[in-house]
This record gives C-alpha cells, sequence and structure tokens, in this order.
C-alpha cells in the first residue's frame, strides 16, 4: 500500500468544486460563466504591442485560448496534481495531437496491444504515413516491453486500467523501462480518473483523458485533456494551436459543471462496479468476468497498490453464443445498448459488434474480443437495481 498517494487527496471533492474558480465570479456570478466568444479585443496599438512583445498576458484569439476553457483547465490539473492542463474537442484529438507534438519522422514509439481501438488505429495507419514506426505490446508484459525499446524510442503510450479487459500496467515498471531508454511514457488513464489513480505520481510524464467519459459524466459532450510538468505540455499547446482540436466554450462550461460531481460519482460507480462484478463472479451463464478489483483478477495486487477504486466498468464473457448474448443485452431494461462510459446512465456494449465490427472474427477473438465479451458501464443508478436486472436477464442463458 505504501505506493498509494496520501490521503490528503488532489482529487477531493472539496477541489473538484472550487479548484480553477479563483478571481472567477466576474459579473459576481456564482458559477463560471461562458466566455462565448472568437476573439478578443485591444483597447488601442500600445496594447497590441505590449500583448506582442510579451509585456502583458492576454488572449487573442480563441483557437489558443478562452477564459471558461482556462478555468476547465486549471480545475483538472488540480485534481490530477499537474502543473497545468490542455483541453481539447475529444479524446482523439488530446491523443494525436500530444503524439504528434511528442514524435518526428524517423523515430519510433511502442503501444501497449489492449488499447482503445482509434488509439491504435492513429499509431498503425497515420503515423507510419509519416514514417514513424509503432510496435504493439501485450500490456502487461514488462519483458516484450523491454525488448520492444529501441535507439530511436521517443514514447511508450499505455492505457490503464484497458480497454475492454481491464488489464492494470504497473506504472513504476512501464516507467522504469522507459527511463532506462530515454523515452517518455503518456498514459491515457480514462479508465482510471483522477480519483482512481493519479499517473504522474508514479513517474509518469503525461496524462490524457477522454473527458467525454467520466469527468464529463453526463453522455452529453465530447472532450479529451492531457495533463503534466508545464514545458511538455506548453509544446503540446503549439501544436494545438496548429491543429486547431481546441474545446469550445459552452462545452468548457459543462466539464466544469460535470467535474464538480464528479468525485462523488466516481465513488458511487466504484462500489456499484465492485458489487455487480462480485455479484457476476462464479455465477451460472457467466463464463468469466474482468475486474481489477476482484481477487482472481490477474493484476489486482498492482490495482490495490496504484488506485484508490477500482472504476466503473466491468467486463464478462457470458458462457453463451453469439445469439444468446445479443439476448442478454435485448433482456437488460436498465442500461442503454451503446458505445460509450462513465456517465449518470449505464450503458452496455457489445464490443465484437459495437467497436471491432470492421476486424476479422479470428483477429478479434485473438485478442480477445470474443462474440460473448460484454463491457458494462455502471451509471449512477441504484446497485440493487441494476443487479437484479442483470439476474433476471442472465435467465435467457
Ligand atoms: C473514449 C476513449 C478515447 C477517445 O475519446 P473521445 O473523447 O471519444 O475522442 C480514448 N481513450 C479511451 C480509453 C477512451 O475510452
Amino acid at each position: 500500500m505504501d505506493k498509494k498517494p496520501s490521503s490528503d487527496s488532489a482529487c477531493s471533492s472539496t477541489r473538484a468544486v472550487h479548484a480553477g474558480e479563483n478571481g472567477g465570479h466576474w459579473g459576481h456570478s456564482l458559477t463560471v460563466p461562458i466566455a462565448q466568444t472568437s476573439t478578443y479585443v485591444f483597447e488601442n496599438t500600445a496594447a497590441v504591442d505590449d500583448f506582442v512583445s510579451g509585456r502583458s498576458a492576454r488572449l487573442d484569439y480563441g483557437r489558443y485560448g478562452n477564459p471558461t476553457q482556462q478555468i476547465a483547465e486549471r480545475k483538472l490539473a488540480e485534481l490530477e496534481g499537474a502543473d497545468s492542463a490542455l483541453l481539447f474537442s475529444s479524446g482523439m484529438s488530446a491523443v494525436t495531437t500530444t503524439l504528434l507534438g511528442m514524435l518526428s519522422s524517423g523515430y519510433h514509439a511502442v503501444i501497449t496491444d489492449d488499447c482503445y481501438r482509434k488509439t491504435a488505429q492513429f499509431c498503425e495507419q497515420m503515423l507510419k504515413k509519416f514514417g514513424i514506426a509503432t510496435t504493439f505490446v501485450p500490456a502487461g508484459d514488462y519483458g516484450r516491453l523491454e525488448s520492444a525499446m529501441q535507439e530511436n524510442t521517443r514514447v511508450v503510450i499505455a492505457e490503464s486500467p484497458t480497454n475492454p479487459h481491464l488489464n492494470v500496467m504497473d506504472l513504476e515498471k512501464v516507467v522504469a523501462v522507459a527511463r532506462a531508454n530515454r523515452a517518455k511514457v503518456v498514459i491515457d488513464s480514462t479508465f482510471a480518473t483522477p480519483v482512481n489513480q493519479r499517473p504522474l505520481e508514479f513517474g509518469v510524464d503525461l496524462v490524457i483523458h477522454s473527458a467525454t467519459k467520466y469527468l464529463g459524466g453526463h453522455n452529453d459532450l465530447i472532450a479529451g485533456a492531457v495533463a503534466g510538468p508545464e514545458p511538455l505540455v506548453s509544446a503540446i499547446k503549439d501544436y494545438r494551436g496548429i491543429l486547431g482540436g481546441v474545446i469550445d466554450p459552452h462545452c468548457a462550461y459543462l466539464l466544469i459543471r460535470g467535474i464538480k460531481t464528479f468525485p462523488l460519482r466516481m465513488a458511487r460507480q466504484n462500489e456499484t462496479a465492485l458489487a455487480l462484478a462480485r455479484f457476476l463472479e462464479g455465477r451460472p451463464g457467466v463464463r468469466q468476468v474482468y475486474y481489477p478489483g476482484l481477487e482472481s483478477h490477474p493484476h489486482h495486487r498492482v490495482a490495490r497498490e496504484q488506485m484508490n477504486g477500482y472504476g466503473g466498468v466491468v467486463s464478462f464473457d457470458l458462457d453463451a453464443d453469439l445469439a444468446g448474448t445479443m439476448a442478454f443485452l435485448d433482456r437488460l431494461e436498465i442500461p442503454c445498448i451503446g458505445a460509450s462510459l462513465g456517465g449518470v446512465e449505464s450503458i452496455v456494449s457489445h464490443p465484437s459488434t459495437i467497436s471491432y465490427y470492421e476486424m476479422e472474427r479470428e483477429d478479434r477473438i485473438a485478442i480477445g474480443i470474443s462474440d460473448e465479451l460484454v463491457r458494462y458501464s455502471v451509471g449512477v443508478e441504484d446497485a440493487e437495481d441494476l443487479i437484479r436486472d442483470v439476474e433476471r436477464a442472465l435467465e435467457v442463458i
């Protein structure tokens, strides 16, 4: 347990409600107003001169920054325990802008195989076009990680916990391998959130989030974030200004609003997911449960040491064929069938048809995306209701 961050939690509810808002209260407004503007004006040409010469720090154009966005960024940086944070128009924009900012032609990246499908596609298809090679290694295999490192490896990218099998990476081990090879470590911590895990405390260089998921938390926005030390973040900020994937002011407002209740929601979702995982384990009709909070999970020990909670997603293989799995999904009454996770509404996903439909069946099965795999993202509904609903649906198997 000694790896666990102190109980003076960076990600407390007090911070979630108040951080980043000091000096706010424009027009005596309690909540952060939405600065719905594309550009900013200068009182006179002397003010322009002050700005371009660096004598005054201020905003000039909306692609480079916005007051509402900056408050959201400050709030998130404090929750993550980072110097600074940047917000993007999507999680993928955060991933792609960060990697384009860190890599150049001739460099090499290492990425874990059990990862968000579009991140994998970006590396495999787009980085390759720019002469940047990527090696995929099995999540949790540190020997393979070490042997994948090359002279020109600049970045190791991993998720923890991973999607959809909830593998947990030992962050200190990943950092040690990368450091020994002078590479930086980028962790997509979307599934963990800053409540459950703060990768920077383990020596990780940059943390990425799809804020679409738990941070926004209401299934009503698309946004992404990067957090870390000032020099690295500021370099990525320049790339964001060029690539243009900045969050818009209204979305930044929704994110601020979502973050205020995020530690509350996350505590509930951690609890409910653990209860659901325990209910499912060993149940007739359920072949295997993937949840890092279960003692049976291969990475439970690492998860216990490095996380404060195990997250709101439970994946499981049913003891059924494709038709049986579909019947189970259709029988569930509370969760919606869909592609996202982390919001107040429970969402159930069938990865093999919803996220991996363009992949050959044999290739899918080889990476564990079986026809009978279900990914359940618990919302904030009552755990007893969700479990009773699952119990009823299991009767079809
Ligand atoms: C959803 C997700 C992304 C992509 O985020 P968007 O906001 O949808 O662009 C990246 N990584 C993980 C782990 C995700 O779950």
